[in-house]
């Protein structure tokens, strides 16, 4: 399928984008991302929005779901992501259960260790993963587009650094000597999975 660069006005034209997220920090994010474009960003809360269950198979499937119900329910376009470490000697696990490996209430720490614990348990010698970060744009009238991005890199043990959040102490990026969670952050958000993703969206959906 192709289709041509410059501004796809089906999502352009809409002049508000929800965010389906109550994530205050990623809906900022985003809203900044958009702004130049004349279009403004509101959240999952203040656009009236409950949080559908995650009941797709993969990132892209979760990340639909979210927008379509985020467009459906508001009424404006909606962006959703839906994101997560695929570890290759676990089979991709966590996946897209990376969020619910650490529990509840979320501790991450626990995660890592059970990440850990995995890849000792399995006798793994190849520590490689990679974060994976879908992005979908749903339209209430119907229309939908995906975008993913993806950081390769290898899992150390023990963690090391306070950045970041999630699985970031264990993860080093290809080419690189630092976890994600002793880089800078804005290091970090220029190279990540989530980075490329919006790169993707920005080129398809604004023709930058
Ligand atoms: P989501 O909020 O349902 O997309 O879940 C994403 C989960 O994947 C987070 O809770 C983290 O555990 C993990 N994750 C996603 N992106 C990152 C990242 O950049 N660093 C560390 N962990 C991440």
């Amino acid at each position: 399928m192709h289709h041509h660069r410059g501004e796809n006005a089906l999502f352009t034209g809409a002049k508000t984008w929800v965010i389906a997220s109550h994530n205050t920090g990623k809906i900022r994010e985003i809203g900044d991302l958009i702004a130049p474009y004349n279009l403004h960003a509101i959240g999952a809360y203040e656009a009236g929005l409950d949080e559908p269950e995650e009941t797709a198979k993969t990132f892209i499937g979760n990340a639909v779901l979210k927008a379509e119900a985020g467009a459906k329910g508001s009424g404006h376009v909606a962006l959703a992501d839906d994101s997560g470490l695929e570890v290759k000697a676990l089979g991709g696990d966590p996946g897209i259960y990376s969020a619910r490996w650490a529990g509840e209430p979320r501790d991450f720490n626990r995660a890592m260790e059970k990440v850990h614990a995995a890849l000792i348990e399995k006798n793994a010698t190849d520590w490689s993963a990679r974060f994976v970060c879908a992005l979908a744009l749903a339209h209430p009238d119907g229309g939908v587009r995906v975008y993913e991005g993806f950081v390769e890199g290898q899992l150390v043990w023990p963690m090391r650094g306070q950045n970041g959040f999630g699985y970031d102490p264990m993860f080093v990026p290809t080419g690189y000597d630092l976890t994600f969670g002793e880089m800078d952050p804005a290091h970090k958000h220029a190279m990540s999975h989530r980075a490329h993703a919006f790169k993707l969206l920005v080129e398809d959906v604004f023709g930058a």
